[in-house]
């Protein structure tokens, strides 16, 4: 009988993409034997409803640009394509009816998302539909499943901790970057880089 795949999710404003979530997404691959993994920029990031934040297209661009060559990794444009805020419960449960019944899904975030969960719509309910893999991140303390089982006690079993690379890498520290024209060269994938200097983004 074939083993049901296993296929990580990795949602994020990508304001821009950077080598930060390729790394969380290599290492949330290698810890729990992903076949794929799925970057989804976010269409209107409601908890970011304050700030504002580059136009979709350029973001889906990067994020293409990205993933480029780098084989298990794909784009999808579904919460951009969808009217309205984005809300993670409503693509896992879009991705769920797409994918099937007997696909694992993970929900890859960096250890500072975990700890918003709490903020999120339907928190309970993104158990029902994946398991999340959280990955540590500089500045943001690990969560511990016992801790956390006790807030939500449908993540028993459902959540797993990921030691990352521990990348000091951030979107808001690359736009502040390449607006004071300071270089982002490691920061970002070359062709990402390209992208930004071409497109004349974040010069603020
Ligand atoms: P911003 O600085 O604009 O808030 P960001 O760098 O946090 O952006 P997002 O697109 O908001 O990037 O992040 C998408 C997901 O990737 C989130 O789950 C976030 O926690 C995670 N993430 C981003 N950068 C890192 C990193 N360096 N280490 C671990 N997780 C990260």
């Amino acid at each position: 009988m074939k083993a049901p795949s296993r296929i990580g999710i990795l949602g994020g404003t990508f304001d821009p993409i950077h080598c930060g979530h390729l790394a969380v997404a290599d290492a949330a691959r290698d810890a729990l034997g992903l076949e794929r993994v799925i970057l989804i920029p976010a269409g209107r990031p409601w908890l970011k409803a304050d700030q504002s934040v580059t136009d979709a297209a350029h973001r889906l661009a990067m994020a293409r640009l990205a993933v480029d060559g780098r084989r298990g990794f794909e784009v999808s444009s579904i919460e951009i394509d969808r009217p309205g805020p984005t809300y993670t419960v409503d693509t896992l449960a879009e991705l769920r009816r797409e994918l099937g019944e007997d696909a694992t899904l993970h929900l890859i975030l960096g250890m500072d998302s975990v700890r918003e969960l709490r903020r999120w719509r339907q928190p309970e309910r993104l158990f029902d539909l994946c398991h999340i893999a959280a990955v540590s991140r500089p500045g943001a303390r690990d969560v511990s499943p016992d801790e956390f089982a006790r807030e939500f006690p449908a993540s028993v079993g459902r959540l797993s901790v990921v030691r990352g690379p521990m990348l000091d890498i951030s979107a808001t520290d690359i736009r502040r970057r390449a607006a004071a024209g300071d270089s982002i060269a490691v920061l970002v994938p070359p062709a990402v880089e390209w992208y930004i200097v071409k497109n004349g983004l974040y010069l603020g």
